[in-house]
């Protein structure tokens, strides 16, 4: 059985996150999205509030788990006995980050496959953060999060709408 774990901070979770972890669900026996407490950026969403979210999000995918961790994410994937470290990967933004971490990570943690899925294109240029900042500036991100999670940025205060 090859346990996945696709790890982030996910404030909140997008579309973009979730085509990952779709996709990653039909390669994968099991996927655990890992939600990082964090502790270091400001975020809009608690760590508790980043795990609703997701599970909320997921729930309709049977092999997909959301669990929260706050250690570094080599330990956290021994902990949950995970084989594969999955990310995404946007155009160009992401790839230099994703190389220095997987470099440090199979120090770390050697038997860690890393796996990347390219975005795909209609997520290309989705970010967590530039979704915040359309909602607050009263944009519609109808098509870029899931209608709860629209909710819960309004409640927020980020969206106008
Ligand atoms: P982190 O703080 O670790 O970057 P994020 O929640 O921003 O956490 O992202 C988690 C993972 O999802 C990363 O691998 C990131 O590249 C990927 N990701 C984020 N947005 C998208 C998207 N729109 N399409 C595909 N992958 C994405």
């Amino acid at each position: 059985m090859i346990i996945a774990l696709y790890p982030g901070s996910f404030d909140p979770i997008t579309n973009g996150h979730i085509d990952i972890a779709t996709r990653a669900s039909k390669l994968f026996d099991k996927i655990i999205i890992g939600i990082f407490s964090t502790p270091d950026k400001r975020l809009t969403f608690s760590h508790e509030e980043r795990v609703e979210l997701a599970t909320r999000a997921v729930a309709h995918l049977p092999n997909i788990e959301v669990m929260p961790y706050d250690i570094i994410t080599v330990d956290f994937a021994r902990q949950v006995n995970a084989q594969v470290l999955v990310r995404g990967l946007r155009m160009s933004a992401d790839y230099e980050r994703e190389f220095e971490m997987a470099m440090l990570n199979r120090k770390l943690y050697p038997g860690l496959e890393l796996v990347c899925f390219m975005a795909s294109q209609e997520y290309q240029f989705l970010s967590s953060s530039l979704m915040k900042e359309v909602a607050s500036l009263g944009g519609d991100i109808d098509s870029l999060v899931p209608k709860h999670v629209a909710e819960a940025l309004r409640n927020k205060g980020v969206s106008k709408e």
